[in-house]
């Protein structure tokens, strides 16, 4: 899974966000941010402070058992697993959980943008844990994880 492409990418700067588009000079209809309409979408905006997506970390977090994210930039999100307590593990699959909720949000994203799908969080948080699950089978070497005790978040507790 090439999940890390679009966290990199948003630390960069390097999405086609509305706002990356604008600055190119290509004509949009709007620059609003496609998930809360409300702010000019930038990646800043669309994974940090979109209250759209402040639901979904705030779901995501609330599974994983680690405190909401009070995060300002991409950096403060992809530097969260460094604050949680417990084993190496633990933060790793933290950090592979942000990882791959910022993928998911891009893919929400562009679900609306391209495809005028008004996708539920509900189904996009379901697809998170699905693809951490995939994750944590075939990457950390813990295969004896059910799906049931990853569905509670019942893993690397020691
Ligand atoms: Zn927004």
């Amino acid at each position: 899974m090439k999940v890390g492409i679009i966290a990199w990418r948003a630390a960069q700067e390097r999405l086609p966000t509305l706002m990356a588009l604008a600055a190119r000079n290509i004509h949009l209809e709007s620059t609003r941010c496609p998930l809360c309409g409300d702010y000019d979408e930038t990646s800043d905006h669309l994974f940090v402070s979109c209250q759209s997506s402040q639901v979904i970390w705030q779901v995501i977090a609330q599974w994983c058992k680690v405190p909401t994210l009070y995060a300002f930039s991409i950096k403060d999100l992809l530097d969260f697993h460094l604050t949680i307590q417990g084993t190496e593990k633990r933060r790793k699959v933290i950090h592979a959980m942000v990882l791959i909720t910022i993928w998911s949000i891009w893919k929400l994203r562009n679900d609306r943008v391209f495809n005028q799908a008004e996708t539920l969080h509900s189904k996009t948080i379901e697809e998170i844990k699905s693809l951490g699950y995939l994750w944590v089978r075939c990457r950390s070497k813990e295969s004896d994880i059910t799906w049931n005790s990853w569905r509670r978040f019942d893993v690397f507790t020691k």
